[in-house]
């Protein structure tokens, strides 16, 4: 099935119980038992509800996997992933990465003994000096936030392989329409649903999809166990999200590329950052793996003072200054001070990320009126 069709009739089934054409929102915590251990598959909603259920058979649908499981948060999901791990083990990680996904390693999960090494991944073979008899996961996010470097996951993948480590890769900013990790070679794809799978900025979820049943049996106990579960709620909202994915990505990805090159010849911008320029360091990546290449921009102002990108973040009137993105409304975010402030500045300034950065997310109005709106800001 060709991809847009597969965004509207993932996971949906009518109701069994009405027809409903909507999987209705199963608010209940618990189902009745005729006699004990006599039911309908369905005991306690930590452990199985049919709205997620439904959700959960999407995100494995939309991700060209066999299995999805959904989180209360994508922190949740990332967070589930390290529980596959015991003390002693160690992880490859990124470098350059969602700050609350670095948080939970730094401050976490090295306490219970897990050892992580971040490495420029843009090189997969810089991966190869870290990987010893204790590793066993590498981990990593394409493009990455906020800098927009790209992974080329089968190459990660190639070296997972022939060590027998489990690659996961973070795709919640290619979402599953320009990028599917698992035909590359990954073994799990986490999302934070929050951003372009529920795609308006009102339901914070994750998800995890893979194809080994056996991955999928620890990953599900884990679910259980730990009780990281969404609402029903949140996964009808997701899944009506997911419905439109195609159609919000077309348009974040025109948009992003008017916006990204309005940028570029702008005379006060510096640096933009986007993996759809033909001299973005990794474009002949992306190129191959990506179907396009979404509305995540970041760039930097030729002032690189921060009182100069404070004055512009906060001029802005369509794009709203607030952290999050894949939502239908663009939205500016200066990292340095909101969604990765818990890296610690050393660190920042290492991987390359400015205290001036300004990232965007590009959202699908009218890029007219986005692009108006850069030009008063900027000035
Ligand atoms: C937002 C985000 C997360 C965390 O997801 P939450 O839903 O906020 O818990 C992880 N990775 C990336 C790339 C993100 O943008």
């Amino acid at each position: 099935m060709k991809l847009a069709t597969k965004m509207i009739h993932a996971g949906a089934e009518p109701d069994p119980s009405t027809g409903a054409i909507m999987t209705p929102i199963y608010q209940t915590s618990t189902f009745v038992q005729a006699a004990p251990g006599d039911h309908k598959g369905f005991e306690y909603a930590r452990s199985q509800n049919p709205t997620r259920f439904a959700l959960e058979a999407a995100y494995a649908e939309i991700e060209n996997g066999k299995f999805g499981l959904a989180f209360s948060s994508g922190v949740a999901a990332t967070d589930a992933v390290m529980k596959l791990l015991q003390p002693g083990d160690e992880v490859i990680c990124a470098n350059d990465m969602y700050g609350g996904t670095y948080r939970l390693f730094t401050k976490v999960y090295e306490k219970f003994g897990i050892r992580f090494h971040y490495v420029n991944m843009q090189q997969a073979d810089n991966m190869k000096a870290h990987v010893n008899a204790n590793t066993k996961l590498i981990w990593t996010e394409t493009p990455t936030n906020p800098l927009m470097n790209i992974t080329d996951i089968a190459a990660v993948s190639a070296i997972a392989k022939a060590n027998g480590l489990l690659l996961c890769v973070d795709n919640t900013f290619a979402s599953p329409y320009l990028q599917n990790p698992l035909d590359l070679g990954a073994d799990i794809v986490m999302h934070s649903a929050t951003k372009y799978l529920g795609g308006h900025s009102d339901v914070i979820q994750g998800c995890l999809v893979m194809n080994d049943p056996a991955l999928k049996d620890q990953l599900y106990f884990i679910q259980k166990s730990c009780g990281a579960v969404p609402g029903p709620m949140d996964c009808f909202l997701v899944l009506r999200g997911i419905k439109t994915l195609h159609v919000r990505m077309q348009r974040h990805c025109e948009n992003g590329e008017k916006v990204a090159h309005w940028l570029r010849q702008h005379p006060k911008v510096g640096q933009v950052y986007w993996p759809g320029f033909d001299d973005h360091p990794n474009h002949a990546i992306a190129k191959q793996q990506m179907r396009g290449y979404g509305g995540m921009i970041s760039f930097e102002l030729k002032n690189d003072s921060i009182e100069e990108a404070r004055r512009v973040l906060s001029s802005t009137k369509v794009f709203s200054l607030a952290e999050s993105l894949g939502g239908v409304e663009s939205l500016i975010n200066h990292p340095a001070s909101m969604t990765h402030a818990s890296i610690p500045r050393e660190e920042r300034l290492k991987n390359g990320l400015s205290d001036a950065l300004i990232r965007l997310s590009v959202g699908i109005e009218d890029a007219d009126d986005l692009i108006d709106d850069l030009a008063q800001a900027i000035g």
